[in-house]
C-alpha cells in the first residue's frame, strides 16, 4: 500500500510520500532511545504539564486538525472536530492524574520498607489504523508520554498527514525532539522494527490479522503487547426498553464514523415482542440518514475511507442476501465519485451469513431476533469477538443478568458503548488484550518494579 492522502470522497489522490528509507529509521531509532534517557528522567510533574500545553494546541487547532482527518479518511467534519477536542481531553485527563497513577503504593510487609515502583520502560511502537486518526493515537500517547515513555507511529499508510501532526503538535508542546516520532513505513517493516533491541515493546489498534502478525513477532522476541482489535458488538432490545431511545441510540451507534467503528454496535438482537416495530422503525432512520461530502456540517455518513473498505462491505452485504437475508434499506453503493455506500439494514440472516458472523466495517446492520433474554444472551456471545455490548432493558434482574454474562470488555446498560478517557477500554476473546485508559491504561507500559528493604 502505498504511503498518501487520497480523498475518499472524490477518489483524488491528493499527496504522497515517500516511505521512509532505512537510514531515515536508524535515525529516528536513534533518536527515539536518546529522547527516552531524557524524559524518563523528568518528573512526572513535569511530563504531565508538557501533555496540558499538548491539550490547549489540539484545542486550539482543532478546525484544521479535524479538516485534516476529513480529508484524509472522511469522517464527518463536526465528528473530526470532536475527535480533535477528545484527544485535548485525554491529554488533559493524564495530566491531570498521571502523578496520582504512578505514586509508588506502599505495600505491608516484614520488610523494613516495601513498595511498588511504575518505571518507564523505553521507546514503544505504536501500529495504528486510520479509523480515529487521532483518538487512537492519542489514547495510547497521552499515558504513554506521562509514564516516561517514548512513541514510534506507524500509522496506516491512508493517514500520514494525521501521523505528521500529531508528532508536531506533541513536539511543538515542549516535548524533547524524539519523544513521539512518525515512522512513514509500510506495515512489512514492522517486524524489524519489533526485532530491534531499541523498542521495548508494541501496541495495535487494528484487523485482527494485522494483530496476530505483530503480537506474534513481538512474542519471538519477547516484548509485551497491548492488542485493540476489531468487534461485532451486540445491541440487545428488551420489551421493557425505552423503544424511542433505543432506536435512536441504536443508529446512531451504527453509524458512527460512517459505520467504520471497532466499538460500532453491529449486530442487533431484539426481541421477537418489539422486534417487528423495533426494525421499522430502525430501517426508516437508516434510509433518511443524509449521506454525502463530509466536509458539510449537515452530512450524517459520510465515504468508507478506502475503496478496499467499500469492496469488503459491498462483498459482505451481497454474500449475505445471498445466504438468505433480507433487504430492509440500502444494500449498493452510491452512484457518485468516492467511496459511498448506502446505510442498510438486513433481517432474516442465517448464523453463517458475514454480516453476523464477521465484522462489519462500514453502515450495514444485521438485525436478529430472539425468543428470550436466554436466547439474547446466547446469541450476543456467539462471536469470536467481546469488545463491547449495549444492552437495552428497564428490569433489574435482566440488567444483572446481562452485565454479568456478556462476555465483553465492556457492557453499556440504556447508553450506546464509548470509550472515555476515564475508564478503560479492551477487549476479551479475539478482540484482542490489555486495556488502554484510565489507571489501568497508564500501567500497561510500566516496570512495576517490586523495592523491598530489609
Ligand atoms: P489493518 O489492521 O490492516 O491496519 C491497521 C494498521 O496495522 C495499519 O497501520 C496497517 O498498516 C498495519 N498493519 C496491517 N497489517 C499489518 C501486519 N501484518 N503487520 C504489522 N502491521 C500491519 O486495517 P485495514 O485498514 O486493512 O482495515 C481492515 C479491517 O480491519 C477493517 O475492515 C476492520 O474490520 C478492521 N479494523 C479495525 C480497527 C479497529 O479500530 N479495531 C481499525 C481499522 C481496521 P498499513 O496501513 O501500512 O497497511
Amino acid at each position: 500500500m502505498s504511503i498518501a492522502t487520497v480523498n475518499p470522497a472524490t477518489g483524488e489522490t491528493l499527496r504522497t510520500f515517500a516511505p521512509h528509507t532505512d537510514a531515515i529509521i536508524e535515525e529516528k531509532l536513534a533518536a527515539s532511545q536518546k529522547a527516552y534517557h531524557r524524559l524518563r528522567r523528568r518528573p512526572v510533574a513535569e511530563r504531565a504539564a508538557l501533555l496540558l500545553r499538548v491539550g490547549e494546541l489540539l484545542e486550539a487547532e482543532k478546525e484544521a486538525l479535524g479538516r485534516l482527518m476529513t480529508i484524509e479518511m472522511g469522517k464527518p467534519i463536526k465528528a473530526a472536530i470532536a475527535e480533535a477536542e477528545k484527544c485535548a481531553w485525554v491529554c488533559r485527563y493524564y495530566g491531570e492524574n498521571a502523578e496520582r497513577f504512578l505514586s509508588p503504593e506502599h505495600i505491608e510487609t516484614s520488610a523494613s520498607e516495601s513498595y511498588v515502583l511504575f518505571q518507564p520502560i523505553g521507546p514503544v511502537l505504536a501500529v495504528m489504523p486510520w479509523n480515529f486518526p487521532f483518538w487512537q493515537v492519542f489514547r495510547f500517547a497521552a499515558p504513554a508520554l506521562a509514564a516516561g515513555n517514548v512513541g514510534l507511529l506507524k500509522h496506516a499508510s491512508n493517514v500520514p498527514q494525521c501521523a505528521l501532526a500529531i508528532e508536531d503538535v506533541i513536539h511543538r508542546a515542549g516535548f524533547e525532539q524524539g519523544a513521539f516520532q512518525t515512522l512513514l513505513v509500510g506495515a512489512s517493516v514492522v517486524p524489524r522494527l519489533l526485532a530491534d533491541d531499541r523498542v521495548a515493546a508494541a501496541t495495535l489498534t487494528g484487523s485482527e490479522g494485522a494483530g496476530r502478525s505483530v503480537g506474534a513477532e513481538a512474542g519471538k522476541q519477547i516484548k509485551k503487547t497491548v492488542l485493540e482489535l476489531g468487534g461485532s458488538d451486540p445491541f440487545i432490545v428488551l420489551p421493557s426498553a425505552d423503544l424511542d431511545a433505543a432506536v435512536t441510540t441504536a443508529v446512531k451507534a451504527r453509524i458512527i464514523n460512517n459505520g467504520q467503528s471497532c466499538i460500532a454496535a453491529k449486530r442487533f438482537i431484539v426481541h421477537e415482542a418489539i422486534a417487528p416495530e423495533f426494525e421499522r422503525r430502525f430501517a426508516e432512520v437508516m434510509g433518511r440518514l443524509k449521506v454525502g461530502d463530509p466536509l458539510d456540517p449537515e452530512t450524517e455518513v459520510g465515504p468508507l475511507a478506502t475503496a478496499q473498505v467499500r469492496a469488503d462491505i459491498e462483498a459482505q452485504v451481497e454474500a449475505s442476501v445471498k445466504a438468505g437475508a433480507k433487504l430492509l434499506t440500502g444494500g449498493k453503493r452510491l452512484d457518485r465519485p468516492g467511496y459511498f455506500y448506502a446505510p442498510t439494514a438486513l433481517s432474516e440472516l442465517p448464523a453463517e451469513a458475514p454480516a453476523v458472523a464477521e465484522e462489519t466495517f462500514g453502515p450495514v446492520a444485521a438485525l436478529v431476533r430472539v425468543k428470550s433474554l436466554d436466547e439474547a444472551i446466547e446469541v450476543a456471545n456467539a462471536t469470536h469477538f467481546g469488545l463491547g455490548a449495549s444492552a437495552w432493558t428497564r428490569d433489574a434482574g435482566e440488567k444483572a443478568r446481562l452485565v454479568a454474562e456478556v462476555e465483553a470488555g465492556a457492557v453499556f446498560v440504556n447508553a450506546m458503548v464509548a470509550s472515555d478517557p476515564r475508564v478503560p477500554f479492551g477487549g476479551i476473546k479475539q478482540s484482542g488484550y490489555g486495556r488502554e485508559l484510565g489507571v489501568y491504561g497508564i500501567r500497561e507500559f510500566v516496570n512495576i518494579k517490586t523495592v523491598w528493604v530489609a
